[in-house]
This record gives C-alpha cells, structure tokens and sequence, in this order.
C-alpha cells in the first residue's frame, strides 16, 4: 500500500479469484466455467468486420442487447441493466441499496465478493449463518430492514431455495431490496425473474459467464422494477458509460438467438453432474445436492486442503476455501464426461 492510498480502504482485502493458469496445463474444475465453447453463431459473430468497428465506443444503452434479453425474460427493456460481469451489476447493487448505512444482509458461506463490495463501501454487515446442513432458513432473513443479497442457487454449497422462499423473504421485507444472485440458475435452480413485476424491490442477477459459456467476454444483467434499474444506470453514468464492449454486446445478443444449444449443454452438465456425484459417493465422499454446475464434497478423515493439493499434483484444479465450516469441503465445478473421470481416476490414485 502506497502512502497516498484512501486511508478508508487500508482494511479492503480484495477479493481472490480461482487460479487462472494461462497454459491449460491443467484439468481445469475450479472456476465453474463451462466446458463447452459458445454457440456457432456467436463465434461467427465475432468476424473481422465487429473487430475492425472497435474504432467506436459501444451503445452506452446497450439497445440491442437489452431488447433481446427483455424478449427472452418477458420484461421491458427499461427492466434490465447489463454490466461488465454480474459482479459490476452486484457492485452497483452494493452502492446503490446498501452504502447509506442502511448496511446489507447476506450468509456467512455465500460468494466471496459480498464482503469485499460492503467493506468497499463501508457497509454494515449482518452475517446470516447457514444452517448445520449448509441449507439457507428463509425466516432468517425476515423483517431484517437492511439490503439483503442471497446467491441461489448458492455458491459454493450448490443448494437453491424455491421460488416460494423467496417470495417469503420478499413479503417479510416490503421495506428493503432483495438481491438474488442467479448466477447459477440454469443448472436446475428455479428463476425468480417472474416475481420481479409483482415485488418492487427484487433485483434478479444473471451471467453469461457459467450456463452461456462466455466467462471471458463479461457480462451480466440485472432484472427489476424499472426505478431500481434507473438507480444502477445512474451510477453506470457515473463511472464508465461504456461498461460493455462492442464484441460482448453483439455475442450476448446472438447467444440469446442460440437458447437451444445452451439449453442442450446445461442438460448434459446436470447429467454428468449426477454422474459425478454417484462415484464420489461410492468413493465415500459426502456431496451436497447441487442445483449449480459444480459439486461440493468432502471426504470423511481427509483434509479439504490436503485433496486439493493432491489433485493439483496430478493436473486436476479443483478449488478448496480456507474458511472455518468449509475446510474439509472442494467445489468441484462439472466439466465434460470425460474430465470428470481423469478427476475420480486421480482420485481413485491417492485415496
Ligand atoms: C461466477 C459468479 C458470479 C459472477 O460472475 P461474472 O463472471 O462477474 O458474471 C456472481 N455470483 C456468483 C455467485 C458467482 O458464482
């Protein structure tokens, strides 16, 4: 830390992401990436002639990306913010709801970058703890008068809360805005776009980056009442209006004209999950159940950490938390078929 840096922020420990080895050494099942390229047709889109028009800035209000996604979600367009990844669209959520010190809400084993955004902006925190079993207890999370952020499907444990829940904690807080990370939602998750008409104050997050393949172009969308959406655009406005770049806009757009491919690779990722999650448990692994596109397990007298290593050794990456209540456990995001059994077949090796 330089001497010049903000004084307020000496506390801010940034968020860490997966490893990212650039030499694709590795069997790679640590960042819940997809293991399947984007659709045909939005890698046609991405041709000479899009690259040779990165002379221009890109649409600040992304028209044409947001009319297809409101299509796509039966929403109007002025119901949609899209932004650099959905942790831009989580980040201006943070800003935007929390930083007055109305403070924010959320789990103690959720994504990692809730606690970063609050200290960010120096947001009370309320930590909400899972439950024993890792499963979120709505009434937690009634009448909490702060800004509540909840991932469901949950990262890393994999377990999703029905539509229903949700609807509970939105009646139980009319007063405060409910953010929902579906990041991870179309591996099985059941999607609460369709409340965000009747509840004002619900902010649906979505990605390309894990069900759509397109972790590397970042993008990400928020769903909601269209004041809340306005607040985000405001704070876009006020910091990089053109957040989304060209080649981003123009895949997102064509994807949502490829739904069934996606469609298919979710299919298959939810098959070879249950595949995946069956031999880890005839190896003795306790796997939660996941409704995500990754698996959370631990084996009985291993340590978490001591698995990982063991892994990474032999040129799988799988990723493992150094966090009290999750040390024993790897998330282990679900790759192709035949990923996972190099992943069982090392594993079969050293246990
Ligand atoms: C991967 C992930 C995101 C963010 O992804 P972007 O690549 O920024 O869109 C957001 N929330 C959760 C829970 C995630 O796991």
């Amino acid at each position: 830390m330089s001497r010049f840096f903000n004084r307020s922020l000496d506390r801010l420990v940034p968020y860490t992401p997966g490893e990212q080895p650039q030499d694709q050494q590795y069997v790679k099942l640590n960042t819940n990436e997809s293991p399947y390229p984007p659709s045909p047709g939005v890698i046609a889109a991405l041709n000479a002639r899009e690259a040779a028009d990165l002379r221009l800035y890109s649409d600040p209000e992304a028209k044409v990306l947001k009319a297809v996604l409101a299509e796509r979600y039966s929403v109007e367009p002025a119901n949609i913010f899209v932004g650099n990844g959905s942790d831009e669209a989580l980040n201006f959520a943070f800003l935007a709801y929390a930083a007055d010190g109305r403070g924010a809400a959320f789990a103690d084993i959720t994504y990692g970058f809730y606690p970063v955004f609050a200290e960010l902006y120096h947001i009370p925190v309320r930590i909400v703890p899972l439950k024993e079993d890792f499963t979120l207890d709505p009434e937690d999370y009634y009448g909490l008068h702060r800004t509540i952020v909840i991932a469901n499907p949950n990262a890393p444990t994999g377990l999703a809360l029905s539509r229903a829940q949700v609807e509970g904690i939105l009646q139980a807080n009319p007063d405060c805005v409910v953010v929902l990370d579906e990041a991870y939602v179309d591996f099985g998750g059941e999607s609460c776009v369709s409340l965000t008409g009747r509840y004002p104050n619900l902010l649906v997050v979505q990605t390309y980056s894990k069900s759509r393949s397109m972790a590397g172009a970042r993008l990400g969308y928020a769903i909601g009442d269209a004041a809340l959406i306005q607040d985000l655009e405001t704070i876009k406005f006020s910091t990089n209006p053109y957040n989304v770049n060209r080649l981003t806009l123009k895949a997102g757009a064509q994807a949502l004209a490829e739904q069934a491919y996606y469609d298919k690779n979710c299919q298959t990722i939810m098959e070879t999950r249950a595949y995946t999650a069956r031999e880890l448990e005839k190896l003795g692994f306790t796997v939660l159940p996941s409704q995500s596109n990754f698996l959370f397990a631990r084996k009985p007298g291993t340590e978490g950490a001591d698995v990982y290593r063991r892994l990474k050794e032999r040129g799988v990456l799988v990723r493992h938390f150094d966090k009290e209540r999750i040390r024993d456990y790897n998330r282990i995001t679900i790759g192709t078929r035949e990923q996972m059994d190099i992943l069982l077949e090392k594993l079969r090796e050293f246990l």
